[in-house]
């Protein structure tokens, strides 16, 4: 059997069709137009669905279920999007409004947690049971693996990882809460610890970057040149970081922590401080549950592919 996966994006729509070993043997995508109703961007998601149907040569028959992996707060119980603020969905009913179209039972969860199950299938989580995903992009997302199944909490409002407190009383976080661990270690975060220790530091290779130029790369990047102002932005970056890992190691002890987002793309710049780290910091130390630390393999098709899991 075939599964369907759809990516829902607040830009772009991805759908795709995986087989058996979720390899993705169609895809399609459409833009997502979230000014419209949830009504007509979900007709437009269904003509997507069966655009890859179409080209895999495929019905919906021969496929076993439908996935979606949406933004925001998903009741994966009750198949109904709880609240997307980017797609300015309340109470939306996908996975019905799927089925009643295709036939076939439909399941959803949040973005966060299908990319964890698409890496715990077919990525970098592959042969073990319990592990989570932590994305470092524009925020901190995660998504737990207990037991080869996602672990969402209550209405499925938990795995909320980056909303844990790292500095009492600490930097504004989106959340309205203050201190939490993506206002420390998250790309926006980075690129605002960058700037302040570029006006700390006039001397700095950092300095003579305009401030709107400054990303997620610029102080690994002039670390990498030797600017020793970038490479204090770096090291304390990789212990925010760390810090919080270390609290989901104490906590769960997973097999693996795998790493996404745009700044996992530092590579082992990035992972071979994080390991040190978290080594040296959890509990028992050397001799504690030292899970392996690893970048997460799927990028892009991470969406599909969780989603089809579902
Ligand atoms: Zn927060």
């Amino acid at each position: 059997m075939y599964r369907i996966g759809i990516d829902l994006g607040g830009t772009n729509i991805a759908v795709g069709v995986v087989n058996e070993q979720y390899e993705i043997v169609s895809h399609t995508s459409v833009p997502t137009l979230a000014h419209r109703s949830p009504e007509a961007v979900i007709a437009d998601m269904g003509d997507a669905v069966q655009a890859a149907l179409d080209q895999a040569g495929l019905t919906a028959g021969n496929c076993a279920s439908i996935g979606v992996g949406s933004p925001g707060t998903c009741d994966s119980g009750r198949g109904v999007v709880v609240r997307a603020y980017n797609l300015g969905w309340y109470e939306v009913p996908v996975c019905q409004m799927l089925t009643d179209r295709f036939g076939i039972p439909a399941r959803l969860s949040n973005d966060a947690n299908c990319a964890a199950l698409a890496e715990y299938v077919a990525g970098a989580g592959v042969g073990c049971r319990n592990m989570v995903l932590i994305t470092l992009g524009t925020g901190v997302g995660g998504g737990i693996i207990i037991d080869g199944k996602i672990y969402a909490g209550m209405r499925s409002a938990g795995a909320e990882l980056g909303h844990t407190v790292l500095v009492l009383d600490g930097e504004p976080c989106t959340c309205g809460r203050r201190g939490c661990w993506e206002a420390y270690a998250s790309a926006t975060a980075l690129i605002r610890q960058t700037g302040q220790a570029a006006l700390a530091h006039p001397d700095s290779a950092l300095a003579a970057i305009p401030a709107q130029d400054i990303n997620g790369r610029t102080a690994f990047d002039a670390a990498d040149r030797g600017d020793a102002a970038a490479q204090a932005v770096v090291d304390r970056y990789c212990e925010y970081v760390a810090a919080g890992l270390t609290d989901l190691v104490n906590a769960l002890a997973p097999e693996r922590i795998l790493l996404g987002g745009g700044i996992s793309r530092q590579g082992e710049r990035l992972l071979g401080p994080v390991r040190e780290y978290v080594a040296t910091h959890c509990f028992g130390q050397r001799e504690g549950a030292i899970p392996v630390i690893a970048a997460a393999k799927l990028g892009n098709e991470a969406g599909i592919i969780g989603a089809a899991a579902l």
